[in-house]
C-alpha cells in the first residue's frame, strides 16, 4: 500500500531530477508514510534519462517512465496519474520551482478533508508577462467554471485518488483539474506556497501556451456544462434562430399579403431563410450530439458517492 505518490514530469531536468529526490526525501522522512515517486521523462536530450536510473539504482522509492519522444507535459502528467498507486496523488514541476517544503502544508489540508489542495504561489517568480498572462487566464478560469481559487493553474497540488478517478485527464486538461473536482463536488482548498526562481535549465515555454490553454478552456467549459445533453445548448440555439426567422418571415407575409408589398428583393428574406437554415442545423447537430453521447453513456458519471453505509 502506497500512501503518497508523486507525479513529476520533466523535460530535460538533468541535475534537476536528483536534487528534487533529495528534497522529497528529506522532507517525507518525518512523517513515516509510505510513498513513491513517478518521474516521467518526456523525450529529454540531455542526461535526465541517466541521471533517474541512477536514481532508481539507488532509492526504490524511484519509477521512471521514459517516453520516446517529447509529448507534451500533458502527456507526461497523464502517464504519471496511470503508473500513481497511492491513495493520495501529488504533482510539482521538476524544475526546482516548487519548494518541497511546503508539502506538509498540502498533506494537512488532504488529513482535515479536503480531496483536493491546489498552491497558490504568492509570490511567483518568473517573468512580468507570465505573470501578467497567468494573472488574466485565472480570472477567465474563475468567471467561466466557478472555482474560488488564486491560482487554478498551479501544478503544485494533492489529490485523493478518487479525484484523479473521476474524470479523464487527456491531454491538456490536467490544467483543469480544480475546474473538474469543483463540478463533482469534491472539497477544495489553497494553499499559499512560496516559489523559487529556477536555477538549471530553461523554461519550455513562451506565449504560445497560452492560446493552447484558451482552447483548452472553451473544451473544459463545453464539457463541464454541455456534453451530457448536447441537445441543451445546440436546441437552443437552433431555437433562437428559428424564432427570428419565424418573427421576419411573418412581417414578410404581413407586408406581401396585407400591403401588396414586393418582397423578392428584400435583404431581410435572405436574413429569414438564413435563420431558419441555421435553426434546422443548429437542432440537427444537437440531435447528433445525442447520438454520440447515448452510445457511451454511463450512469456512473451522473454522480460521486462521498460514503456508502
Ligand atoms: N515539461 C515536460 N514536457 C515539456 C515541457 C515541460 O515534461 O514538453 C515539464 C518540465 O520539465 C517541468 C514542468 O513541465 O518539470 C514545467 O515546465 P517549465 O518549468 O518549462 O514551465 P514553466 O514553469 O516555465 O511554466
Ligand atoms: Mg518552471
Amino acid at each position: 500500500m502506497v500512501d503518497i505518490s508523486f507525479v513529476v514530469p520533466a523535460y530535460n531536468e538533468e541535475k534537476n531530477v536528483r536534487i528534487l529526490y533529495k528534497r522529497i526525501a528529506e522532507v517525507m522522512k518525518p512523517l513515516h508514510k509510505e510513498w513513491e515517486i513517478n518521474y516521467v521523462d518526456d523525450g529529454s536530450t540531455d542526461r535526465t534519462f541517466q541521471d533517474l536510473q541512477q536514481l532508481k539504482k539507488e532509492f526504490s522509492h524511484v519509477r521512471a517512465i521514459r517516453f520516446t519522444r517529447n509529448f507534451q507535459k500533458a502527456a507526461a502528467m497523464s502517464a504519471g496519474f496511470l503508473h500513481a498507486k497511492g491513495n493520495i496523488i501529488m504533482t510539482l514541476d521538476a524544475d526546482l520551482q516548487d519548494d518541497p517544503r511546503e508539502i506538509p502544508k498540502f498533506l494537512e489540508k488532504i488529513n482535515q478533508g479536503y480531496d483536493l489542495v491546489v498552491g497558490w504561489k504568492v509570490n511567483r517568480k518568473d517573468s512580468f508577462e507570465k505573470r501578467i498572462m497567468s494573472k488574466f487566464f485565472n480570472l477567465l478560469v474563475r468567471r467561466l467554471t466557478h472555482i474560488k481559487l488564486h491560482d487554478s493553474d498551479c501544478n503544485f497540488r494533492a489529490m485523493r485518488k478518487e479525484v484523479a478517478q473521476s474524470f479523464k485527464i487527456y491531454s491538456g486538461l490536467y490544467r483543469y483539474i480544480p475546474s473538474f473536482a469543483h463540478a463533482k463536488g469534491f472539497k477544495i482548498a489553497e494553499v499559499k506556497v512560496r516559489h523559487q526562481k529556477r536555477i538549471y535549465g530553461s523554461s519550455k515555454y513562451g506565449i504560445t501556451r497560452l492560446l493552447k490553454g484558451f482552447f483548452d478552456l472553451i473544451t473544459v467549459k463545453f464539457l463541464l456544462s454541455y456534453s451530457k445533453r448536447p441537445l441543451h445548448v445546440f436546441g437552443s440555439l437552433g431555437l433562437l434562430t428559428s424564432f427570428l426567422g419565424f418573427i421576419g418571415g411573418v412581417y414578410l407575409l404581413v407586408l406581401r399579403l396585407l400591403y401588396l408589398e414586393p418582397i423578392g428583393s428584400r435583404p431581410l428574406l435572405l436574413l429569414v431563410i438564413l435563420l431558419l437554415v441555421l435553426g434546422v442545423q443548429f437542432i440537427s447537430i444537437g440531435l447528433i450530439g445525442e447520438i454520440m453521447v447515448s452510445q457511451k453513456a454511463d450512469p456512473k458519471d451522473d454522480f460521486v458517492v462521498k460514503e456508502l453505509l
